[in-house]
């Protein structure tokens, strides 16, 4: 059993002393409220995180606005996962060189997966000499004491530790939507997939505790939020080892149990955690959508293995055909790496067999991008980018026909949707389904928010219905 630490309350009233100091700061010192300006990359998580850093920016006293030429402080949470988002970072930090230049009080700041690589934070303390603040992912919630030190110290604050913290909570919030809202319950991956650099620089899994959970959730309830998606890298090993013996079925059981009119949804799970217990689960509890994002990776054993996956095709298929046994109406989606290190055109014919088979309703498809510091990234891998990206264009033809087919098979049938915004057309809004399809109708923003039963009448380059 892991120890339980709780030393979140001493680490976050630390970090409130900073905090204050700073807003003090800037009540005495500027004639106008400064701007502070996040830019996210990635994946959920991170999107989640930087609901934290906009928590404690606007508890320093900052107004959050979207366009770097206007903000004072701008911070790029950045993500690791692939290449070329890293050069977009550098790209964009580039950029803000003459943003420096014009307004020298100006705060820039990074952090994320990609800083939490040494070389990466050693090419930016070299490089880009104007970036005021970096750290890594186990100092997030210390952002009020770099700012301090920023500017009471006037010196660059490098922090990328690898040493990790404990589940941190109560960090200030400041949640992007009003309808829709993340909640991490664990950080961090134990798997160790080959191609993957998370759990590199995200550390180790650590679940947050059912009681704190609960809480968060109970408190968006309250404020109005719709649909609550649960994060982790693998939530399916919610709980492992720790010693209030939740595992995450039990846990989907006791958010379900919560009054409120609100649905539950959850990304990743991992195939070789994913059990008939949670299917189950799923099937019998009525706020959570019959939903599931369920990364396949490659339809190749001999891949899978490479991967380090743990799984194989067989038991894949059996949790869908066990999914859909269940629940006769889930949608499920899925990732593909195409181009793995040593694949070849027979593995990879073997991945559109299972696509066939399967028939996703979506697919999130990558090429394979090398991660420095991966066992993958020193596998020999002969195949040229040009033939991986033939694959890829093969392999997008293969899956937008089933789609298409998937769609036309939902004509004439009728959804409850979540209203979640206007639609692309002038008079029409959009509704999402328990199973992520989503739908425009004809309607005005006083339905905004609403559940409404919605019936399917064409397939133009949306889905569109009447409301019942
Ligand atoms: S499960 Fe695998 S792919 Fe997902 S974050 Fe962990 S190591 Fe990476």
């Amino acid at each position: 059993m892991k120890e339980i630490k709780n030393n979140s309350f001493q680490n976050m009233e630390e970090q409130q002393v900073y905090l204050s100091r700073v807003l003090e700061y800037i009540k005495t010192n500027k004639k106008t409220q400064p701007k502070a300006c996040v830019e996210t990359y990635g994946c959920q998580q991170n999107v989640s995180d930087s609901e934290h850093i906009k928590g404690m920016l606007v508890s320093m006293g900052y107004a959050l606005c979207d366009d770097t030429d206007e903000a004072d402080f701008v911070l790029f949470n950045t993500c690791a996962v692939r290449e070329h988002a890293e050069a977009r970072v550098y790209g964009n930090l580039g950029a803000l060189k003459h943003n420096k230049r014009r307004n020298p009080d100006m705060i820039i700041a990074i952090c994320g997966c990609m800083v939490q690589q040494a070389a990466v934070c050693e090419r930016i303390k070299k490089s880009y000499p104007y970036v005021d603040i970096v750290f890594g992912t186990h100092a997030r919630h210390r952002l009020p004491e770099f700012v301090y030190k920023t500017i009471f110290d006037k010196k660059r604050v490098f922090e990328i530790s690898e040493q990790e913290s404990e589940v941190i909570e109560d960090i200030p919030i400041h949640r992007d939507g009003d309808l829709k809202g993340w909640l991490p319950i664990m950080h961090g991956c134990n798997n160790f997939c080959t191609y993957c650099i998370v759990p590199y620089v995200r550390g180790r899994e650590h679940s947050r505790e059912p009681s704190e959970i609960i809480k968060e959730v109970k408190e968006m309830v309250a404020e109005g939020f719709r649909e609550i998606t649960l994060l982790g890298q693998n939530v399916n090993s919610y709980g492992k080892g720790e010693a209030h013996g939740v595992n995450f079925a039990k846990l989907l059981r006791m958010i379900n149990d919560i009054e409120g009119d609100f649905k539950i949804r959850f990304m990743t799970s991992h195939p070789k955690d994913c059990t008939e217990e949670l299917l189950d689960t799923m099937a019998e509890c009525e706020k959570v959508c019959h939903n599931l994002h369920l990364p396949m990776q490659s339809g190749s054993d001999r891949i899978l293995k490479l991967m380090n996956r743990h799984y194989d095709t067989e038991k894949y298929y059996h949790l869908i055909e066990y999914a859909r046994k269940k629940m006769p109406d889930i949608s499920l989606s899925s990732d593909i790496i195409v181009g793995f290190p040593g694949e070849t055109y027979e593995d990879f014919c073997e991945t559109l067999r299972m696509l066939k088979k399967v028939r996703f309703t979506s697919l999130f498809t990558f090429i394979y991008s090398k991660r420095d510091g991966t066992p993958a990234a020193i596998m020999d891998d002969p195949v040229s980018r040009e033939e991986k990206g033939k694959w890829f264009k093969e392999l997008l033809l293969v899956q937008e026909k089933i789609s298409k087919e998937n769609y036309k098979d939902v004509i004439g049938k009728t959804f409850r949707v979540l209203c979640e915004g206007e639609g692309r057309e002038d008079g029409f809004m959009a509704g999402r389904t328990d199973s992520n399809m989503v739908i425009e109708f004809k309607g005005d923003n006083t339905l905004y928010g609403k559940y409404l039963d919605v019936k399917v009448t064409e397939l133009t380059n949306v889905l569109k219905g009447t409301i019942i």
